[in-house]
């Protein structure tokens, strides 16, 4: 891992904010940065003119420079650089001839997100908001597996990310619709949450270790090596319907499944969707094995499409025939995840209907507590009623989890962290 004092700071002020921050502490508003409005508008958004290198595949890569007349190894060279010594800025990449250099310049941008805040500490879930370059705020929340309760290390650490700023999908429970739709991610976008949290992970740990570490010195490279590195798993649960944003997505996760991109397995990989049907098929049809989770939330349309508007234009009856494909083509269970809200469908009679769907379609039932959200009156249910659920479903004999939800005093479910603070900034994004 490089040390901050081995980096090279460049002139430019570094748009990282404070991190090392004491753990549980967050940022207060007035510490939050405004954005930075005279840079350029986000590449690959409707307007926008050059695309992020980051949005590039290996043969998207390989293919422009083999117009521009390059040899091949360059494009290796180029995706070393961006991936395993994680550079920031063109100058770093020593052994491309500079007009290279400058040709890439000129075609792509080579950004990296902006942590505005983060909550939680490196034991523990931790949250991670990030401001865009056109200002849209998202999240990403970074989970350890073993929280390291005694001391020892934790192994490995799941990565939720965002796909869109804000949803469409306005489901009832969740914070991250409530102000609806705004975009896309783009597909670097959606890598560079990944890199960005490894960065700053090891960046904390420097920091906290030696007192000449600076948080003000932005490096050309943000290497980590590729043995330590931090992010094993992905759940693509943040902010967003993943499958509305299907081609970024998919572009993303190629990227970040590739050896010579993040390296992270397909199957350590999860989508979670609230029912887009034809796209569920479309997955199915993908070469790349991803784990598929469904937000259920309700096992009758009568109940679900009181939580979930997507439920009128996909009922359950065709969300299950997707499902049914998915299971076909890929032979791998899926997984619903069932929010546990009082009153609303956590009742014993929903068991039964539950666990017709689960036994039919070959999936296991993840139980979560409902993490309360600012601004809407839904309540978890008492913690008897939570296990009473669950063994009820057990007796049906689901394969059931009921979720002890991480980082729930951290406002982990997703959106409500941005939410509060586009409130505390009146509306920043
Ligand atoms: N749009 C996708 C992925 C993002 S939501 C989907 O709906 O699956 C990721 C998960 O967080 C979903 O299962 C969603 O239902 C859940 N979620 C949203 N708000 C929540 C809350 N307040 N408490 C608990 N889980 C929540
Ligand atoms: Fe969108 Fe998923 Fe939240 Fe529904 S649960 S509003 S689909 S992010």
């Amino acid at each position: 891992m490089m040390k901050p004092s081995d980096a090279q700071p460049v002139s430019r002020k570094s748009p990282w904010v404070k991190v090392g921050a004491p753990a549980r502490k967050i940022l207060p508003a007035r510490d939050l940065v405004k954005p930075d409005t005279s840079k350029p508008a986000l590449a690959g958004v409707k307007g926008g003119v050059r695309a992020d290198i980051k949005s590039q595949t290996r043969e998207t890569l390989a293919e422009t420079l083999k117009e521009w007349g390059e040899q091949p190894f360059r494009a290796e060279q180029v995706l070393d650089w961006l991936y395993k010594r994680r550079a920031t800025c063109w100058d770093a990449m020593s052994n491309l001839p500079k007009a290279l250099r400058d040709r890439l310049a000129e075609r792509f941008t080579l950004g990296a997100i902006e942590l505005v805040r983060k909550q939680g500490s490196r034991d523990t879930t931790q949250k991670f908001l990030w401001r865009l370059r056109d200002g849209a705020l998202i999240e990403s929340v970074l989970i350890p597996a073993n929280p390291a309760l005694y001391g020892e290390a934790s192994d490995r650490h799941t990565l939720c990310v965002s796909t869109q700023v804000g949803c469409a999908y306005g489901c009832k429970f969740c914070a991250s619709g409530l102000d609806g739709w705004k975009r896309n991610l783009t597909p670097d976008e959606i890598v560079e949450q990944v890199l960005a949290v490894e960065w700053l992970s090891g960046f904390e740990f420097q920091v906290s270790s030696s007192s000449e570490a600076s948080a003000d010195a932005k490096p050309e490279t943000r290497n980590q090596k590729p043995e330590t590195r931090l992010v094993s798993n992905l759940v693509i649960m943040g902010m967003g319907e993943p499958l509305a944003n299907y081609d970024n997505l998919l572009r993303a996760l190629s990227i970040l499944n590739a050896p010579w991109g993040g390296g992270i397995g397909a199957r350590k990989i999860t989508i979670s969707t609230s029912g887009l049907a034809p796209q569920i098929r479309r997955l199915a049809d993908e070469p790349l094995q991803f784990k598929l989770a469904i937000s259920l939330h309700g096992a009758t349309d009568e109940v679900r499409t009181k939580l979930m508007p997507v439920n009128r234009r996909f009922p359950i009856h065709e969300l299950a025939a997707a499902c049914d494909y998915h299971f076909q083509k890929k032979g791998k269970m899926i997984t619903f995840e069932y929010i546990l809200i009082a009153g609303v469908n956590d009742h014993v009679s929903q068991v039964r209907p539950l666990a017709h769907l689960a036994q039919r379609l070959h999936a296991k039932v993840n139980l979560i507590p409902y993490n309360s959200v600012e601004g809407l009156e839904w309540q978890r249910p008492t913690e008897e009623a939570q296990e009473a659920f669950l063994a009820a479903l057990e007796r049906w004999h689901v394969p059931a989890t009921l979720r002890r939800e991480k980082g729930h005093d951290i406002d982990a479910a997703c959106g409500q962290l941005r939410l509060k603070t586009e409130r505390e900034l009146g509306g920043l994004a």
